[in-house]
């Protein structure tokens, strides 16, 4: 797969991406991350990218031009072009696997207050990565990219690593458990150390509803166990 990003801040999104697994699914070729900087197509002296807001207000506005000519430089026909904002569609686990079997992904990052507003006729999907607001579009394409990646085929060693996780079938996943068996007196539950396949796949799904009753009863109301009342941590 071929991703770009249509950026003024290309090492915010490089550097994060140079690590772990998806740095080395850039190295092995899964995917090709390219960057192009809405201030290499100024022609300006002062390679201007920004202008203060039409109606007064705060903070500038990414004027629509350069990043309109960095988006042509690398969008071709069949690109999927995705607007990042708070604005947008929010980002779960099922855009993520249909983003995967894409070809060719471009998001644009907006920076200071935004991009001029009629770049976003130019974009397939605009895509919120949460209800909060971040300085710039990069840390979403990072989270985004991220996502995706781990998803093309090949990517993670084990074919089945992304079967049976969170979000994958509706429920949050069961946890997990490592060497020692007891750890500072806390015992690893039984089912998970009996060796009986059937008892632990048992054991996980009653773990993942129950969990999924606590901490998220929206995502599978019909499937989730009900939860206890618990302390919010905002009460
Ligand atoms: N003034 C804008 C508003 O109130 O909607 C916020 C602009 S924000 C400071 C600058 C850029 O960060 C946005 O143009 C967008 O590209 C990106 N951004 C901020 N929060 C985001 C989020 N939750 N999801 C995706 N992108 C986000």
């Amino acid at each position: 797969m071929r991703i770009d990003a249509v950026t003024l801040f290309p090492g915010m999104i490089d550097a994060p991406l140079s690590e772990s697994i998806v740095g080395r699914a850039r190295q092995e070729g899964f995917l090709e991350l390219g960057f192009s900087n809405p201030r290499d197509f100024t022609e300006d002296r002062h390679r201007t990218v920004d202008d203060k807001p039409y109606g007064g207000g705060t903070g500038m506005v990414m004027m629509a031009e350069p990043v309109y000519r960095a988006l042509k430089k690398v969008g071709k026909k069949g690109s999927y072009v995705i607007l990042l904002t708070p604005k947008g569609r929010p980002f779960d686990q099922k855009l993520a696997q249909a983003l995967s079997k894409k070809k060719h992904l471009v998001f644009i990052c907006g920076h200071y207050e935004g991009i001029d507003e009629r770049i976003t006729p130019l974009a397939d999907l605009e895509l919120s990565i949460g209800d909060y607001v971040l300085t710039g579009g990069e840390p979403a394409a990072v989270a985004v990219i991220d996502a995706v990646t781990r998803l093309i085929p090949g990517v993670l060693r084990k074919d089945d690593a992304t079967v049976n996780e969170t979000f994958t079938d509706g429920l949050l996943e069961a946890p997990h458990y490592t060497r020692p068996a007891v750890w500072r007196g806390k015992k690893v539950p039984e089912a998970l150390v009996s060796g009986n396949h059937r008892l632990i796949a048992e054991w996980r799904r009653a773990q993942a509803e129950a969990l999924t009753g606590k901490a998220r009863p929206d995502l599978a109301p019909e499937r989730a166990k009900p939860a206890r009342k618990r302390k919010q941590i905002l009460d």
